[in-house]
Parts: structure tokens; C-alpha cells; sequence
């Protein structure tokens, strides 16, 4: 409740002193309540406004309404309350106004301080170097394709020409999903061994012409070692077409391996064996660290064991009998013909990167993945 002027009983000495005491307790008690500059507005309006303030109350109803003989009294009364609210209205702004710089000194930026560091993630150097071959073949128009990483028997092996009694099929090299014995051997789950089944699926969803590329991670059954891993990531690629030749193959993947290692790099074929490819072939580049002399710094390079190539992919015409799964679709093996081929990620990473164990891949120590960002 703000204090408010009252009238005098009568104007001698006690009674004014004592109006005045209640006067300046208000004074200080409403002083002391100020926090900021608005209370010390109010404060001071209360106090000081020339329309109604506590001193133009003053003024008419102690000192106007005092009788001749009090005035000179009272004048000097009321003249010294005066000066006690000038003073404290005064001191209640310094205070309003230290109140004010040491909230903004805590808002205030220190410049000097170390910076918070924001962590940027970076493309692990696997799938940087997938993503990088991936773009080599996008360019050269071929659509990218996933599919899923459990797979059944049919996708990962019947059909793609792997005879029951295949090796791979064995479970030293593939991992089955447990407790399956009663379901017919083609629905059966594994983790896919190799991205091929992504070669079907595709082929039974999307008509002839087709030329896809497909990046993912694979499984097999491999103790982890240098060169070795459980888990790793395939590319293949295949392309469908009437007349598709081995030519074709050769000119396309010598290509792709040129905008990828450099156009120095030479290609060359050997014959090989894959179910799904008839004929087949390994693919070697000339080796880009020696440049195909076998030698380093006169030293032997390792990367090619001193041969002057390294092998990077298999390859081979798409075997007609593959065509047969997906012959309703328009892949009659009378009438189109296509190639295929599959390379390990991992492997060129680390061919690339000079990195001689696989497992730095996969042990996530950001010191050493830090060095690829
Ligand atoms: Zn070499």
C-alpha cells in the first residue's frame, strides 16, 4: 500500500514530527523494494509527480492549510522532507541503474573464451571409395539398386546358377539364419554372400534394357584377418541389352577403371569361373603404385607382389541359364544378352588408401578413420 499524505490534526511541533517520521519510514521502505528502472519510475512519480505526488500533497495540505503563526514551521518542515525524497529518489536511481549494468555484464558475450567445436562427421573410407566408383558408373548411365541384406537361398544361390551341392552353399562359407530345417531349402534365410541377388530382383521388377550398379555390404563365414572379414562390401554392376558382347564388358570396365585409378592404368583379362557368368574372367589393372614396373623406390611393391598387376573384379557374359528365372519378364536368352561384374570395396580401399590391414576399417578408432575425412 503506498504511503499517501493525511491531513494534521493541528500544526504543533509533536504531531508534525511524528506525520513526519511515518513520512520517511514509507521513503525508505518503498526505496528499498526498488529492483530495477521501472520500479524506480514509479517510485519516483509517486513521490515526485507535480499533479499528485507525495510532495504536492504536502505542499496543500500541510503547509497551505497550516495557520499564520505555525507556517514558519511547517515551511521549514516540509522543505527538509523535501530534501529527504530528492535525496532518496536520487540514490534509488544510482541503484535502479548498477542493477541494470550488472545484469547486461552476466548477458555479455566474452569473446576470449574458447569456442564450443561443432564435430563434422565424415564418409567412412569404404564408403567414400564406394560412393566413388558408384559415381563412375552413374556417369556413365547405369541407375543405382539395394536390396535387402537377408536374403533367401533362391535369390542368393538357385538363381543365379549355383547347383545344390555348390560349396558356397555349405555353411563353413555362408551364414544361415538357425532353426529354419523345415522349410524347402529355397525359402530358407541367409546373409547374402554377394550383392548378385540384387541382379535378379532387379531383373524381375524392371523390363530389358537395364543398366544397374549395385553397392552393399555382404556376409561370409571368414575368421577376421588383414585381408579378411565377416562383413564387407561389395559393387557389381550389369548390363542388359540386345547384343550386348564381351566387347562391351572390356571397353565399359576399362573405362570405368581409368576415370577411377587414373588414365595411365592398363586392363587385362584372364579366364576364370563363376556360376552366374559364361564365359568369365578376372580383370587386373596395371599397378598404380609402381606403375606396373614391380618395383618401388627400388624397393618391391607389395601391393602387386612385385607382378605389376593387381587383381580388382570379377567379371563375365551373364550365363543364359540365370535369364531363365526372369524370362517372363522380357530376359528371353534367345534374344538379349548382357554382362556383369562385382569388386570388393574394402579391397580398393585399402589399395587406395595404402592401408595394410582390413580390420583398421572396421575398429572405429576415429584417430585413424580421421586421416581419410
Ligand atoms: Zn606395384
Amino acid at each position: 500500500m503506498a504511503y499517501t499524505v493525511s491531513k494534521l490534526k493541528d500544526f504543533s511541533p509533536a504531531t508534525l514530527e511524528k506525520a513526519a517520521e511515518k513520512l520517511l519510514q514509507a521513503l525508505e521502505d518503498e526505496s528499498a523494494a526498488i529492483k530495477n528502472e521501472s520500479d524506480w519510475k514509479a517510485f519516483r512519480d509517486h513521490w515526485m509527480a507535480s499533479k499528485d505526488g507525495v510532495l504536492t500533497s504536502l505542499n496543500d495540505l500541510w503547509l497551505k492549510a497550516a495557520p499564520k503563526d505555525a507556517k514558519r514551521d511547517v515551511g521549514q518542515r516540509v522543505n527538509e522532507l523535501k530534501k529527504r525524497v530528492e535525496q532518496a529518489v536520487d540514490g534509488a536511481r544510482q541503484k535502479a541503474e548498477r542493477a541494470a549494468d550488472s545484469q547486461s555484464e552476466s548477458d555479455r558475450l566474452d569473446i576470449t573464451l574458447p569456442g564450443i567445436q561443432r564435430l563434422v562427421g565424415a564418409e567412412h573410407p569404404i564408403i567414400k571409395t564406394s560412393n566413388e566408383m558408384v559415381a563412375v558408373f552413374r556417369d556413365l548411365g547405369y541407375s543405382v539398386q539395394e536390396g535387402p541384406e537377408i536374403e533367401t537361398d533362391y535369390y542368393n544361390f538357385e538363381s543365379l546358377n549355383f547347383p545344390p551341392n555348390h560349396p558356397a552353399r555349405d555353411t563353413q562359407d555362408t551364414l544361415f539364419i538357425a532353426n529354419q530345417g523345415s522349410k524347402p531349402l529355397r525359402q530358407q534365410l541367409l546373409l547374402r554372400t554377394h550383392t548378385s541377388p540384387v541382379q535378379i530382383r532387379t531383373m524381375e521388377r524392371l523390363k530389358p534394357p537395364i543398366r544397374i550398379v549395385i553397392p552393399g555390404r555382404v556376409y561370409r563365414n571368414d575368421p577376421p584377418d588383414a585381408s579378411h572379414s565377416p562383413m564387407f562390401h561389395q559393387i557389381e554392376g550389369l548390363a542388359v541389352d540386345t547384343n550386348i558382347t564381351f566387347g562391351d564388358l572390356k571397353g565399359t570396365l576399362d573405362h570405368a577403371m581409368k576415370a577411377f585409378f587414373g588414365s595411365s592404368v592398363k586392363t587385362s583379362f584372364r579366364p576364370s569361373f563363376f556360376p552366374f557368368t559364361e564365359p568369365s574372367a578376372e580383370m587386373l589393372v596395371s599397378c598404380f603404385v609402381c606403375g606396373g614396373s614391380g618395383r618401388r623406390d627400388s624397393e618391391p611393391c607389395r601391393p602387386c607382389k612385385q607382378t605389376g598387376w593387381i587383381e580388382i573384379l570379377g567379371c563375365g557374359m551373364v550365363d543364359p541359364n540365370v535369364f531363365e528365372f526372369v524370362k517372363d519378364n522380357g530376359y528371353d536368352p534367345a534374344k538379349v544378352s548382357g554382362f556383369a561384374f562385382g569388386m570388393g570395396a574394402d579391397r580398393i580401399a585399402l589399395l587406395k588408401y595404402g592401408v595394410d590391414d582390413l580390420q583398421l576399417f572396421f575398429q572405429n578408432d576415429v584417430r585413424f578413420l580421421r586421416q581419410f575425412a
